[in-house]
């Protein structure tokens, strides 16, 4: 049973590291940022509202980010825990989320926090490509997929995000730095955060987290 939380600014390597901790403890992963991209393809109500914030490099507002997340959490596939990715992202979602943990007679295990410094996240974040169909983050010269263009694990196409240009990257570390940040010291309260160095190799990133989460 793990039940986690992955924090970390845009860029910290939340989406590279998802698959190995989940594959590990045999939990889903669960990336609103995905979940907000799948919707906005697919022309939802609800991924025409998140477009607009999205574009924007802005957080999409909290009423329409807890709900789905805690009827994710109570399907089936996460009786043995989960790991998010990407929420919560304000104070608001974070006590939102408490409370209904609470609820639920559920607590989270561990909330862990890749720090990466703005100056390494940037030529990150403008060189990444993510696969459009399984999510599945690659970088143009650190991290390229096998064949240009296509995903190494379920050929889908790997492309830029929109919102991964250097102006709305530089947008979304502001609202980082405001919106999100706080949750270091809300999480530190209450004696879940478990920080990373997250300037190291990826699988060294990937030891340090299995470390702290333990088996
Ligand atoms: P990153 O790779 O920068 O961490 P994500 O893929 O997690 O970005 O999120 C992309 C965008 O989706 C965010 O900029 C925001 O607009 C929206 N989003 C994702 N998760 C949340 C959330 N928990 N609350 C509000 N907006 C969110
Ligand atoms: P997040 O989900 O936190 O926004 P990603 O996992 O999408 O971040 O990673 C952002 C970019 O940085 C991607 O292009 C990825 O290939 C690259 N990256 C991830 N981890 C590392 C690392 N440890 N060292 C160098 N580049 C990395
Ligand atoms: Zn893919």
């Amino acid at each position: 049973m793990k039940r986690v939380v992955l924090l970390g600014p845009p860029g910290a390597g939340k989406g590279t590291q998802a698959t190995g901790i989940a594959e590990k403890y045999n939990i889903p992963h669960i990336s609103t940022g995905d979940i907000f991209r799948a919707n906005v393809k697919e022309g939802t109500p609800l991924g025409k509202k998140a477009k607009e914030y999205m574009d924007q490099g802005l957080l999409v507002p909290d009423e329409l980010v807890c709900d789905l997340v805690e009827d994710r959490i109570m399907q089936e596939d996460c009786a043995n825990g989960y790991l998010l990715d990407g929420f919560p992202r304000t104070l608001f979602q974070a006590e939102h989320f408490d409370n209904f943990l609470k609820s639920k007679g559920q607590e989270l295990d561990s909330v862990v926090d890749i720090e990466v410094s703005e100056d390494v996240l940037l030529p990150r974040l403008t060189g990444r490509r993510v696969c459009r169909n399984c999510g599945r983050p690659y970088h143009v010269i650190t991290m390229p997929p096998k064949v240009e263009g296509v995903c190494d694990v379920c050929g889908g196409e790997v492309y830029q995000r929109a919102d991964d240009s250097e102006e709305t990257v530089l947008n979304r570390f502001k609202v980082y730095n405001e919106q999100t940040s706080p949750l270091i010291e809300y999480y530190t309260a209450s004696g879940k955060l478990a920080p990373i160095n997250g300037e190291q190799s990826q699988a060294e990133v990937f030891d340090e987290i299995c470390a702290k989460l333990g088996d």
